[in-house]
């Protein structure tokens, strides 16, 4: 069998194949070796990327350790009417 399922590696480890897919990636990686060592380095990069979220904000610590935000002053303000 020469009918390679390196495309199909990414959907199968998000979980998106299903029936006849599914199927035919589980039996394909029974019986070749190059595409379950490619299955392998990808399952193991999507682990990495999991295990190490990139924070895309920064930490609350930041802004307590500053002692907060100073409420902004209002001088002149007068309620002559
Ligand atoms: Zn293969």
């Amino acid at each position: 069998m020469s009918d390679h399922v390196l495309e199909l590696l990414n959907a199968y480890i998000d979980g998106e194949l299903r029936g006849g897919q599914l199927r035919k990636v589980e039996a394909h990686l029974d019986e070749c070796q190059s595409c379950l060592e490619e299955y392998y380095s990808l399952q193991a990069l999507s682990a990495t990327l999991l295990a190490a979220p990139v924070p895309d904000f920064p930490a609350p610590e930041r802004f307590r350790r500053g002692g907060g935000i100073a409420p902004a002053a209002q001088p002149g303000q007068t309620n002559a009417q």
